[in-house]
């Protein structure tokens, strides 16, 4: 199959129309421009991350010098947030390619990635593989992480000192892959990777820094968040190209 056939085929599979001109050439349909809404569904902002200082009980223990057996051997261990180890069936520590060009940060395992022990896999998991897929990269081309690496129960929102407690593991996956570009899929990973409250909708569009390490960061919806708002699929789709720019340099 064609390049141009297998995008057209994840750009429909995203939702996103397209056609195709004599010449070959992919092209999304443009609909009329829509007038960007003053509020979005993913205005709500949330308190800004916590200092350094706090923690709960059996908080993790430093982990900038662990290798990637160290680490997910520690991320199994944890005991640091009493109510996600009490509710969980397993940790998530994340998949993919270990020198991965891009991360994909999301917030939380759901209840299907709690039961597979793989970020990403139930129906925004098959959006986010047709998103890569529009980008022509596969889902083990990427490494794929979350903001917790265990289940908030009832999927809840995760709560500032469980994304405290679980930062360091992140931190130490980001330097480990040491990627080009991260991609924050959503509210929640966003704030928190960003250390922000401002809306996704603002957020997106722009590039952003991780922390010290100069690793730019772009931010675009959720997948379950787009399956939920499929009008906002093409906006996605623009973040996409953006970061394909971005880590181009
Ligand atoms: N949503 C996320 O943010 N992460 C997952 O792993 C699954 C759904």
């Amino acid at each position: 199959m064609q390049q141009t056939d297998r995008r057209q085929q994840y750009l429909q599979a995203m939702g996103i129309q397209v056609w195709v001109r004599r010449g070959g050439e992919v092209q999304r349909a443009e609909h009329h421009a829509e007038p960007e809404p003053a509020v979005t569904d993913m205005s709500e902002t949330v308190a800004a991350a916590p200092p350094a200082s706090a923690s709960v009980s059996g908080a993790p223990l430093e982990s900038s010098s662990l290798d990637w057996e160290a680490l997910q051997a520690r991320v199994v261990a944890c005991t640091a947030c009493a109510e996600l180890v009490a509710n969980r069936s397993q940790t998530v520590f994340g998949v993919g390619n270990r020198q991965a060009d891009w991360m994909v940060i999301g917030e939380a395992p759901g209840a299907e990635e709690d039961r597979q022990g793989e970020p990403f896999v139930g129906r925004a998991g098959k959006l986010l593989n047709n998103m890569l897929g529009a980008i022509g990269l596969k889902r083990e081309a990427v490494f794929i992480a979350n903001i917790l690496k265990c289940r908030p129960p009832g999927n809840r929102d995760p709560r500032p000192e469980e994304a405290q407690n679980c930062r360091p593991y992140l931190r130490r996956q980001i330097e480990l892959v040491s990627p080009k570009l991260i991609l924050v899929v959503g509210r929640i990973a966003a704030h928190n990777l960003l250390r922000t409250d401002v809306a996704v909708s603002k957020l997106r569009g722009k590039v952003h820094y991780y922390e010290d390490t100069g690793i730019p960061v772009v931010v675009t919806y959720h997948p379950a968040y787009l399956l939920r708002s499929p009008a906002d699929k093409r906006k996605a789709w623009e973040d996409l190209k953006m970061a394909v720019r971005v880590s181009q340099g």
